[in-house]
């Protein structure tokens, strides 16, 4: 695997993309105000977020400001790598960084990071100090809005001036999208405002992409809908070149369950995270 970089994408853009993309292996990224620099995103164990965070350092110019997508354990689990930069999310992902870490449902799901999550569990993430209850400018360049879809407490990071949509995990691009605590048909109508936002889109896992992505991806939300619990009935589609498929039966049984008034976690995500 090559190693990740920090990455110029436009004038005081930067991103930091984990290649593949699968589990626990997600993207951050970082801007530059005159203030300094906000960080998006924080990566997961202390082998992917310390190279980070000593790029980022590289930089030169004080952590201001950090922004979490959302409050899944991949995004947050290097908030302490920036130790005085301010906390942005949103109420539901400060709830979730108030509670304790469920150290072995993340060892069941990646187990290729169980050593890591030992560390996790004795570090911890750092509490929200802000609230991103509303869209707002946060900086001169970098407006943030609250959605859903992937959570019912996503984010977006915006930089309007250089035409960069930091998504998180509302996009995933050539990996199979995780829904077990989202809605695939509200994640699907969602997108079709993400695709306008700008014309760069960082998602939360996989490579850059555009508008063909989004829509790629509002497809595959859309199977997982229409197949009615079936996960025979997906269909074919560009995501027959993604990685993760076995994310399917997860999306499809929960679009289901949403479906018929049912908001608890799909037994088949249970089953994963070693509780089914
Ligand atoms: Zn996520």
């Amino acid at each position: 695997m090559p190693k990740p970089s920090l990455e110029a994408i436009a004038e005081g853009v930067f991103v930091w993309l984990q290649p593949d993309g699968g589990a626990g292996v997600s993207n951050a990224g970082v801007v530059v105000d005159g203030d300094g620099l906000t960080v998006v995103d924080t990566l997961m164990v202390r082998s992917q977020w310390a190279p980070f965070a000593a790029a980022v350092a590289e930089l030169d110019q004080p952590v201001r400001r950090m922004v979490l997508t959302h409050a899944h354990i991949d995004h947050v689990g290097g908030t302490k790598a920036f130790p005085h930069a301010a906390v942005y999310a949103s109420p539901d992902t400060s709830t979730l960084l108030d509670q304790p870490m469920p150290i072995d449902a993340y060892k069941a799901f990646m187990p290729a990071f169980t050593d890591e999550f030992d560390e996790i569990a004795e570090l911890g993430t750092r509490p929200a100090t802000h609230l991103v209850d509303g869209a707002a400018s946060l900086t001169p360049r970098i407006e943030v809005l609250p959605a859903s879809g992937h959570t019912s407490g996503d984010v977006l990071a915006l930089v309007p001036d250089a035409d960069v949509c930091f998504a998180g995990d509302l996009c995933f691009f050539g990996v199979t999208p995780l829904a077990f605590q989202g809605d695939p048909a509200e994640w699907a109508l969602m997108l079709d405002a993400v695709a306008d936002l700008a014309g760069l889109i960082v998602p939360g896992h996989g490579p850059i992409g555009g508008e063909v992505e989004v829509r790629e991806l509002q497809g595959y939300l859309r199977a997982c809908v229409e197949a009615r619990g079936d996960v025979n009935q997906v269909g074919a589609g560009p995501w027959d070149r993604w990685i993760e498929r076995d994310r399917d039966a997860i999306n499809v049984e929960r679009a289901a369950m949403l479906a018929r008034g049912d908001d608890s976690i799909p037994p088949s995500m249970l089953t994963a995270i070693g509780l089914g």
